[in-house]
């Protein structure tokens, strides 16, 4: 792997050029212009945009360096004319947003990491001689040790819960260490007392077995009293403790031929676990810096005064208290923001409050909007600011006294004092031009070149349109949606249609100056749907007939957007465009695009070129996009290469999104493009949004990743932002924090409803802050890690060779887990391998991390189709990434048919499948239904309706619908994992032994890749000898 040695952290290598790696030279990974703001600055101040009037500017903050744009490094300059004055009229409800996420696949590693069973053991044993060469002493039990870790070694036991006293910091550490086969199990680890509630880290550790045979001594030095008894005849000394006999002295044991796979961390124990400690039960916000149960766990959230984890979910929850701390375990510090995450039913939705003319109460000097986390003086008549300390006078309007213990007599019945998430009718003051928005439009957009006409594509495009325009979103209190609607198709010319509620007949009108793009009408083009329902089916039903007879193959693509959006602008409201697109622009217009795949750059310094657009047009346009509110959905249906790098560009910093159905068959892809349609019509939405992360002092949002566009440093632009759209977020300390103010974070966003208000929405966390390093490792979320990981390393692909941003990847896991088992793990042999309990399955999540297919450096994956995987993970929520990395496997022939839930997972490895079998695996974008050779004929019969293996047909997306338990069963499982889920997932049946297993196993992620990538073991090996080096 790296052979740059480590000490250089490369999250921070930004802001110490020239520490450790070779400064690489993108953002996380390390690119120069990225420099932090100077230290204290303050944090600049403004609603949400830098153009609020007497918004403080922070003195001395940075020019925009290209960093600061987007995650296709979109340049802007210029500031979109933005929000200001007056009160507009309000209801009180409170719209109820909602949903979710999506995924598809695996696979990397260097050659190094190979063949996997021995090298574990051998390698360990290694270390092990290394020990005793050093002639090492044992190592201390007194090092200050907190905590649960996972060690590694061995066939697993149930993790002991551990509890820690109060006060914890420094504690002997509580790992269970596990013994070889045939060991007994060991008894329940020595209880301490933690003061706070909730669960406790557990610990495990693991370690291979030891070669049969062999017995091995007591491996624990005599202070762990504690484990006295468990360690007795059941330590293995062979990788845990120190040399105890002669016999280990000998030299390595024999490598282990066959390591047991449940001796590693499994991620179905993680996810079983967690579901059987919190689910089911309701989790309430009102402890600062709480790690939520994992996005696997369903459970009833209360929001108490801290956002709900729907909203924000973090890499720690528990931030340390220094930067030299934050270098040194080089965790990230991140949030992934999901603003307008689905609530479920059976949970509260944001209350909306509103103050009239007086507009929301904010700090003088951050701009912070009033929330729990202000502090009520002086008789109420002045709070201060949790986020900047600011005292602020307490407006007339807005006084109530305080009771008895310093909270306001209201606290109750203000939600912006009580809860943690909420929203404000926002004035004149944050509108355009001080003026209301108009409620947005949606404009579709079909391109009907030869191609679509002949496959029926177009005619089912403007047969659904009928269907699901009656299903535009709507504001709860509405009758109808204040959506208004416009239609334009193209090829190489654009056609705008005229369906004034008046007319008789749609009118046509073709613009083929596609260089300069107008609008020809303005009254007529976007209209109310119930209005002119009658024209629109009309032109619905014509447009095929319309082109029937085109021979034109040649499309533009540019000026489609460009046209949409000078509607938008010309309507003065904000909008979406749905674009049906099936080919490589190649007509002469601005953004023409060339083929340019070329496999050759694979595995090359130039690989990156591979995910840049090749022209800047599709940059440019998408700040003209954002500027006006104009978001694009761009649904693709190519037959070959049509450079999604390029034609993503505007979708992905619109925050819109990109479907892609390759090869479309009208038979077998329509259902799943249908539902892709209506579930991005109808999800929710909020336009022409800008976000603005405030902290309380000490730190700072320092990166954004997501499907956004960024002007300046602060201001997270998005022409619209839907539900399942997530922005990750990094910190970065600036000062040092306080264990006892903790880590205060407030994200506002400021957007337009589908009914045209204009309001805000915030969201607040509290974290604890700590100088224990125990203590941030205890509060990781390995789910949230892995988001911020694929986040970064995905927006450094565009600038950097991935060969580096993999050895990246690997050394900061080596790095942090090393750092954890100097700092916090209790004494044991180097050559064991210890994790934090909270990231017990992050060394498996980064391998598959590793192992995706924008990571893998491989010719064999198509271009496209690793621009198209870019964007969708830049702009996931935690849950769709986790599921996207790692897969769902579920047994089917084991289904209960009584059972409703879920069946329980299993691990993504073939070793978990059997020939009698049949399984389910969902990604989130992919679904795969795999039947073993020999299923049993009657599940077989009973699923497919026909008698055996043999005669199942491999060609349907769509299980016939069979009245049998199991076909019921099975076909409600599939709803259930598609539900929540953005994307529509496409059914594929495979048989065991067949061609089309070769797709299918590149998901089973723990095993090694088809095209490369290491197995699970291997790579924990491998990350196992870089954490040896390190610490040695
Ligand atoms: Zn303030």
């Amino acid at each position: 792997m790296s052979q740059q040695g480590y000490v250089a952290t490369p999250p921070y290598s930004q802001s110490q050029p020239g520490m450790g790696l070779s400064p690489p030279h993108y953002g996380h990974y390390g690119d120069p212009s990225h420099a932090p703001s100077p230290p204290g600055m303050v944090k600049p101040a403004g609603p949400l945009g830098a153009t609020n009037p007497g918004a403080v500017l922070p003195p001395g903050a940075p020019p925009p360096g290209p960093h600061q744009f987007g995650q296709n490094g979109a340049h802007a300059s210029g500031q979109p004319p933005q929000r200001f004055p007056g009160p507009p009229p309000v209801n009180n409800v409170a719209p109820s947003y909602a949903p979710y996420q999506p995924s598809t696949q695996p696979s990397y590693l260097p050659p190094e990491a190979t063949s996997s069973v021995t090298h574990l053991g051998t390698q360990l044993s290694a270390m092990q001689i290394n020990n005793y060469a050093s002639g090492m002493t044992p190592p201390s039990q007194g090092s200050p040790g907190p905590l649960s870790a996972t060690s590694f070694q061995g066939p697993p036991r149930p993790p002991q819960p551990s509890i820690l006293q109060p006060g914890s910091q420094v504690l002997p550490p509580p790992p269970t260490v596990l013994n070889g086969p045939g060991a007994p199990p060991l008894p329940p680890t020595a209880h301490r007392q933690e003061g706070l509630p909730g669960p406790v880290p557990l610990s495990a550790q693991y370690q291979p077995p030891p070669p049969p045979g062999q017995t091995l001594g007591a491996g624990y030095p005599p202070q762990q009293a504690n484990y006295g008894p468990q360690m007795a005849g059941a330590q293995l000394s062979y990788l845990g403790g120190f040399p105890t006999g002669p016999s280990q002295m000998a030299g390595p044991p024999q490598p282990q031929k066959k390591l047991d796979p449940d001796s590693i961390p499994s991620p179905i124990q993680v996810i079983e676990d967690d579901r059987a400690t919190r689910g089911g039960q309701v989790y309430t916000t009102n402890i600062r810096g709480q790690v939520p149960p994992i996005v696997t766990t369903d459970c009833v959230i209360q929001d108490q005064g801290n956002a709900s984890p729907r909203y924000i979910r973090c890499t720690t929850y528990c931030f340390p208290c220094t930067s030299d701390m934050a270098k040194q375990a080089q965790i990230p510090l991140a949030a992934v923001i999901k603003p307008f995450a689905t609530i479920p039913s059976n949970e509260t939705p944001l209350y909306l409050v509103n103050h009239g003319e007086n507009g929301p109460v904010r700090c003088n000097r951050c701009k912070a909007y009033m929330c729990p986390f202000m502090q009520f003086i002086e008789g109420g008549r002045k709070y201060q600011c949790g986020f900047c300390n600011c005292i602020n006078d307490v407006p007339p309007f807005y006084f109530q006294h305080l009771d008895h213990i310093g909270r306001r007599l209201d606290h109750y019945e203000k939600p912006e004092l009580s809860l943690g998430s909420y929203e404000y009718v926002a004035t004149l003051d944050y509108c355009r031009k001080n003026k209301p928005p108009n409620p947005p439009a949606f404009i579709f957009m079909i391109d009907v070149s030869y191609s679509n006409i002949k496959n029926g594509l177009v005619k089912l495009i403007c047969e659904e349109l009928k269907t699901v325009l009656e299903k535009l979103p709507k504001e709860e209190q509405e009758e109808t949606s204040a959506i208004r609607v416009g239609f334009i198709t193209y090829n190489k010319v654009l056609h705008f249609f005229n369906v004034k509620s008046n007319l008789a007949q749609p009118q046509m009108m073709v613009v083929t100056d596609v260089g300069e793009v107008f609008v020809p009408l303005l009254d007529g083009f976007l209209v109310n749907y119930q209005e002119s329902q009658s024209v629109i089916h009309n032109l619905l039903d014509q447009i095929p007939e319309m082109f029937a007879d085109s021979n034109e193959n040649e499309t533009v693509f540019a000026p489609v957007i460009q046209a949409g959006m000078e509607a938008l602008k010309a309507a003065e409201c904000p909008g979406k465009l749905f674009i049906f697109h099936s080919s490589l622009p190649t007509a002469d217009a601005p953004g023409k695009l060339k083929n340019r795949d070329d496999k050759k750059l694979v595995n090359t310094d130039k690989e990156k070129l591979l995910f840049q657009p090749q022209t800047n047009v599709y940059e440019s346009l998408a700040k003209d996009c954002v500027s006006h509110g104009c978001s694009v959905a761009l649904f693709l249906f190519p037959s070959q290469y049509v450079d999604v790098a390029s034609l993503g560009v505007v979708p992905q910093l619109t925050g819109g999104t990109i479907y892609k159905y390759n090869h479309f068959q009208m038979h077998l892809d329509s259902q799943q493009f249908l539902k892709d349609l209506r579930n991005d019509i109808e999800k929710k939405i909020g336009f022409d949004a800008i976000m603005r992360v405030r902290t309380s002092t000490g730190f700072r949002a320092t990166d954004f990743f997501g499907a956004i566009f960024m002007n300046n440093t602060t201001d997270v632009e998005m022409a619209a932002m839907d539900c399942d759209k997530a922005v990750t977020v990094e910190f970065k300390h600036d000062d040092k924090l306080s264990e006892d103010t903790g880590a205060l974070i407030q994200c506002a966003v400021l957007y337009t409803t589908i009914g045209g208000q204009r309001r805000l929405r915030i969201h607040n966390l509290g974290l604890k802050c700590s100088s224990q390093l125990a203590e941030l490792y205890k509060s990781c979320e390995t789910d949230a890690l892995i988001n911020f990981f694929a986040k970064s390393a995905f927006k450094a692909v565009l600038h950097q060779p991935l060969k580096v941003i993999r050895e990246i990847l690997v050394n900061q896991t080596a790095h942090i887990l090393a750092c954890y088992r100097k700092n916090c793990a209790g004494p044991s042999a180097v050559s064991q391998l210890i994790l934090p309990e909270s990231m017990k399955v992050f060394p498996l999540y980064m391998n598959c991390l590793l192992k995706n297919c924008v990571l893998l450096s491989r010719p064999e994956i198509s271009t496209d189709e690793r621009a198209y995987q870019r964007q969708l993970v830049m702009a996931m929520g935690v849950a769709d990434s986790q599921l996207f990395f790692y897969p769902q496997l579920l047994p089917i022939h084991t289904l209960d048919v009584k059972n409703t839930e879920l069946p329980a997972a299993v691990r993504c490895s073939e070793s978990r499948l059997s020939e009698e079998g049949i399984f389910l695996l969902a990604n989130g974008l992919n679904m795969f239904l795999w039947l073993g050779v020999s299923s049993p004929p009657e599940l077989i019969q009973a699923i497919f309706n026909v008698p055996s293996f043999a005669h199942v047909n491999t060609d349907m997306t769509l299980l016939p619908e069979v009245g049998s338990p199991h076909s019921q069963q099975l076909r409600m499982t599939m709803n259930l994992l598609q539900q929540k889920r953005p994307y529509s997932m496409k059914l594929t049946i495979v048989k065991q032994r067949e061609q089309s297993e070769m797709v299918f196993r590149q998901f089973l992620v723990e095993d090694k890749g088809l095209y490369g990538g290491s197995s699970y073991m291997d790579f924990l090996c491998c990350v196992h000898k870089e954490i040896c080096q390190l610490l040695n």
